[in-house]
């Protein structure tokens, strides 16, 4: 049983410096590495997705710069599942800075036809800095 007890961090010996932590897959709270369900909504923490689902879902997370390192990261691993959560990315427009991420990562993904229609739809975006992204692929 996972109690309040069993979420309190008090009882572990005091480390200082940074200690891993990981976001809840339904709220994107920051938990404790070893925490079995979230602080905040108590959903379950799973670790059986591997890391090219975690990246993948991380493209949503509320913080823009970890959902931007997740783009980047996929580009580098043109981790194949991705080209289509990085379209919908590029065409947000709540936040050309992750948009552009998301049109800089499908362009390693090039010449993958999906890619190529999601780079061609993001020359029509509102944000100069993410037509601008789309463009350097051409
Ligand atoms: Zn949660």
């Amino acid at each position: 049983m996972n109690g309040p007890q069993a979420k309190r961090s008090e009882g572990r010996r005091g480390v200082r410096g940074e200690r891993p932590t990981r976001f809840c897959p339904a709220c994107y709270a920051m938990n404790e590495w070893d925490a079995d369900v979230c602080l905040r909504c108590d959903a379950p923490l799973e670790t059986s997705r591997d890391f090219d689902a975690r990246l993948v879902w991380a493209l949503g997370h509320p913080d823009g710069a970890t959902a931007i390192r997740a783009a980047d990261a996929l580009a580098a691993r043109r981790t194949p599942g991705a080209i289509e959560p990085l379209g919908r990315m590029a065409a947000r427009i709540d936040d050309p800075y992750r948009a552009a991420a998301a049109v800089r990562a499908l362009r390693a993904f090039l010449p993958d036809p999906r890619a190529a229609a999601h780079l061609a739809e993001a020359r029509r975006h509102p944000s100069v800095i993410v037509r601008r992204e789309a463009d350097a692929a051409s």
